[in-house]
């Protein structure tokens, strides 16, 4: 089934960044590609801070993370949001989620759980306390779809694409897709545009989304930028924080990236002459229809 239409409101995007380090060339894409397509649609392009896990948060990287947007004349609406702070919300998600049924407390270890792609259903019929293991849904039997505008149709039978998925860790930390499904609704976000790597969360999303009676954003999904080795540009894999002293000629690159065809003497422009040229030049269907694109110079 397609997610609910969305009535006729103001385009909300938003960049969803974790601090688990500095913002490299792969988080500018998502980031260039979200706000610009906010700007053309006269919306709002918003900031969410993902430091819901404490093990993965470095210190002083939310500020550096601000700080580096600022530098490449990325500025967002409304006060910034940081998952820490949302506890309580998640906490009252996972209370409304309980009602359906479909929820389960899950007492495997990794070790049971490393030979299966789907969860095996070991404790589907466990009792549920919301206090101290592991809280995970049932995947019903269902197709979700949406229509990505640069990855294509996508289909996900719910139950073999999927599985019975986790809410909450057994450490009390909620799941990402529980966060972002809550997150994206109460910043009332209609369009979400992320990077390819992020297709998987989708159909999590959307099913939580419809649990939990939230209406579904439209969904983009833009290409990452990959190393030689075929490997996504990330953190994990050393990715170069991005310097601001060259702040113009990132954006240029990310726009380029991004099938854009900024003319060439912008590179060596200010950052406001080359955004200008990007809010008025800014063509959705140029992007490319890849979930991802080799990068040789970083
Ligand atoms: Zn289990």
């Amino acid at each position: 089934m397609l997610p609910k239409d969305q009535p006729t409101q103001l385009y909300r995007g938003r960049f969803a960044p974790s601090p688990s380090g500095d913002l490299h060339f792969g988080s500018l894409i998502a980031a260039v590609g979200s706000y610009l397509e906010a700007k053309r649609h006269h919306g709002e392009w918003l900031l969410r801070i993902e430091d819901l896990d404490p093990p993965r948060v470095v210190t002083g990287a939310s500020s550096a993370i601000l700080k580096t947007l600022e530098q490449h004349h990325l500025y967002w609406d409304h006060p910034v949001l940081y998952q820490s702070k949302q506890t309580k919300q998640y906490h009252q998600a996972l209370k409304q989620l309980a009602t359906s049924g479909l929820l389960f407390g899950c007492h495997c270890t990794r070790n049971q759980l490393k030979e299966h792609r789907l969860y095996p259903g070991n404790c589907i019929n466990a009792a549920l306390s919301l206090d101290y293991h592991a809280v995970r849904i049932q995947a019903e039997t269902m197709t979700l779809s949406t229509r990505d505008p640069w990855q294509g149709v996508q289909r996900w039978p719910l139950k073999q694409a999927v599985g019975d998925f986790i809410i909450r860790r057994a450490d009390g930390v909620y799941s990402y897709q529980l966060a972002v499904v809550v997150d994206d609704y109460l910043q009332k976000i209609t369009h979400v545009v992320r990077g390819s790597d992020l297709l998987d969360s989708t159909p999590r999303q959307i099913y939580l989304q419809q649990k939990l009676d939230y209406p579904t954003p439209l969904y983009s999904h833009l290409p990452v930028a990959g190393g030689r080795n075929g490997n996504k540009l990330s953190k994990q894999n050393l990715a170069k924080p991005l310097n601001s002293a060259t702040a113009p000629q990132n954006i240029f690159q990310a726009l380029q990236f991004l099938g854009q065809h900024p003319p060439q003497d912008l590179e060596r422009s200010s950052l406001t002459t080359l955004w200008q040229w990007a809010e008025e030049n800014w063509k959705a269907d140029h992007v490319p229809h890849q979930p991802m694109i080799t990068v040789e110079f970083r």
